[in-house]
Parts: structure tokens; sequence; C-alpha cells
């Protein structure tokens, strides 16, 4: 079945709409964004995955996010419930088994950039809050305590920024970070000419690992970049090294990343993203008990500092992610297609 042919408007006056791991923030700004189309829509507070995918029988439409699983079981469902479209509410479509969809007859739709600033400046937050410590600084003034001792912390001028993956994210985090008077260097499968125009050098991965102070990673996560940053990538790491990842967990290796830690060979982590934060983020836990232990032994380190994936969360983005997944649904279900539609040779 081609993509054209995958509905026929005349069939479904208005598509029907399932969004999954529907929080607060989403069920407002999607109500907000549909009173202009009037869509039928339905919000279910579990993830997608396996279990709960049947949710979407008696809808066209299924709307998910970062953490939902829509792996080949889950789309094996939505073909039997006679689902349409996979919308992603997000850039990232590594949780999307984009082959098996297609041969399913089921288009996926994703927002590509709601709002790049929003990464890029969370990633500065983390680094500056790792290294002038604002956390603790907070914490301490509060109860009184005014003394400097632990919070001492370092230049980022003239320091030397190594940057992997120059996308949108990427470029935008160059240019915050070049404001600081840090030293960029780059490492992308694909450089851009314009960031190279821009003085941006693009060096290997063995390179930049040995020169960067500071390491952000800003690729997507595919069969290629999982665990990009392992026990050999640390070992050719400068010692006391800042390390940043807003993209995806699994960019890391969390067991590496923590012997590192001890090692004290990484001297900062900030992450906005986590191997298996499935389980944990967007919850709240604070009255369970976590078990995942290397989720629990990252936090006891001084030099971590962890954020929920939240470095998306502005208010610029989440009408910008509302507002473009409502227009990709129209343009699916009236045309057969949608310009933020992923095919396979995208991945
Ligand atoms: P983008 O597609 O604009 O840029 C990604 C860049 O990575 C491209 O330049 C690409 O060439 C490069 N790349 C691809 N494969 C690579 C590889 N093997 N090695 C090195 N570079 C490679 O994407 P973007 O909008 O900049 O977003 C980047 C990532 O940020 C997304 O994939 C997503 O995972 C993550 N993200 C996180 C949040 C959050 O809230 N934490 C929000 C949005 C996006």
């Amino acid at each position: 079945m081609t993509s054209n042919s995958k509905i026929s408007p005349d069939k479904v006056s208005k598509p029907k709409i399932a969004v999954f791991s529907a929080k607060n923030w989403v069920i407002n700004s999607f109500n907000e964004v549909n009173k202009k189309y009037l869509y039928p829509i339905s919000f279910f507070e579990p993830r997608m995955y396996n279990k709960t995918a049947a949710l979407a029988k008696d809808y066209n439409v299924v709307c998910v996010f970062v953490n939902d699983s829509v792996d080949a079981s889950v789309i094996e469902i939505l073909k039997k419930e006679k689902v349409k479209l996979i919308a992603l509410r997000c850039a990232g479509f590594n949780n999307v088994d984009i082959d098996k969809a297609k041969e399913s007859g089921i288009g996926v739709v994703r927002v590509p950039a709601y709002s790049p600033h929003a990464v890029a400046e969370h990633t500065l937050g983390l680094i500056l809050t790792l290294n002038r410590k604002f956390h603790k600084a907070y914490s301490r003034v509060r109860e009184g305590n005014f003394a400097l001792d632990g919070l001492l912390g370092f230049d980022l001028h003239g320091k030397t920024a190594g940057v992997i993956g120059t996308g949108k994210i990427g470029q935008i985090f160059i240019g915050l970070i070049k404001g600081f008077g840090c030293e960029v260097i780059a490492y992308d499968k694909f450089p851009s000419e314009d960031l190279r125009a821009n003085g941006v050098k693009y060096v290997d991965l063995q390179e930049l690992y040995a020169k960067s102070d500071i390491i952000s990673l800003h690729c997507p996560l595919t069969y290629e970049t999982f665990h990009i940053i392992n026990e050999y990538a640390i070992s050719a790491m400068k010692q006391n090294v800042m390390i940043i990842n807003t993209s995806r967990g699994p960019l890391i290796d969390t067991a590496a990343v923590i012997e590192g830690l001890k090692s004290r060979k990484i001297g900062y982590l900030g992450i906005d993203v986590y191997e298996e934060e499935e389980a944990l983020f967007f919850e709240d836990l604070s009255e369970k008990v976590i078990q995942d232990d290397q989720f629990v032994r990252l936090e006891t380190f001084p030099n971590v500092l962890i954020t929920a994936h939240q470095a998306f969360f502005t208010a610029e983005a989440v009408k910008n992610i509302a507002e473009t997944t409502f227009q990709n649904i129209k343009e699916f279900f009236e045309t057969g297609k949608s310009e933020n539609e992923i095919h396979p040779h995208n991945k």
C-alpha cells in the first residue's frame, strides 16, 4: 500500500485521536489548539507499549511521546485496530519501528523542530549549574550556610567544547557556548559547510575526545550512536572532562560512565536523558522505592546533575508541539501525506 492510498478522506470525516502518556501539559495545550480543529480526541495516561496499545481501538491516530515504545509488536496491534497514523509529538523517532509501520500501511509523522533553542539553552544551564554549583549554593544559602568551600568553579572562557551532532540543536548550542569564549570543535557524520565557514572546526571523534574540556551530545540515537560514550571513548578523554547529554539516554553506556566517575576521569556529568528513563521519568515516584540501581548510583555522585527529560519544556515549545501535531494530522488525513512524515530512508 502506498502512503497516498492509506486513507480515503471521504471515509473518515475527522481523524479520531488517542493521545498516550497524556500529562496535564499535553492535555491543556492539545485542548487549546483543538478549539480550531474540533477533532474527537481522548487522552490516556499510560504510556504506549504492547500492554496498552489496544486502547487505540476505535481511533485512527495515536499520538505518542519520547518514552512510548512503538515497536513491531505494538504496530501489529495498531494495524489490527485499523490505526492509520502514528503522530509523534517529539523530534526523535528512535522509539518507533519505522520499517514495520511502513510495511503495515501506517504513516508516521513527527515534530522536527518545536524549539531547538529550548534544548540548547537547557544544555547550557546544565553546564553552568555543574560548574558553578547553583543547586548547592541555593540550598546552602537558604540554610544560612554562606561558606564557599566546595563551590569552586572554572572560567568557561578559553575552554574547549566538543559538540557531537551539529544539527538544529547542536548549532544553536555552538552559538551559545561561543558567546562564553569557548573554542568549539565538532564531530558530525554529515558536517555542515555553513558551520565550517563560520569557523567551527570538524575533527574526528578521537581528536574531539582528546582535546575537549566539555563534551555535549546532540546527535540522534541510531545503531551507530548507541553507547557512543563507552569505556573506550572515556579512556580517550581528558582527565576531569565534563560530559553533557540532552539528546537520548542510550548514547551513554551508564555502567562505563559510573566507572569513569568513580575513577575521577569524568569530573562532571549532566544528563537530561537516561538509558532506562522509561521506567522513571515523567512520573512522581517520590513515595516509591526506585528499583534501578544504576540510576540510584548516579544520584550519589556530588558531580552529577540529572534533570528528567525537561530540556524541551518551554512554553514556546509546548505550543509548537501541539500546533505542529494537529497540522501534521490534518495534512495527512486530507492529502494522504505530510511534510513531517518519516520514511524508512530517513532513519
Ligand atoms: P537534527 O536532525 O537537526 O541534528 C542531528 C545531527 O546529528 C545532524 O547534523 C546529523 O548529521 C548528526 N548525526 C547523525 N548521525 C550521526 C552520527 N552517527 N554521529 C554524529 N552525528 C550524527 O536534530 P536536532 O533537532 O538537533 O536534535 C538532536 C537530538 O536531540 C534529537 O535526535 C533528539 O534525540 C534530541 N532531543 C532531545 C530533547 C530533550 O528534551 N532532551 C528535545 C528534542 C530533541
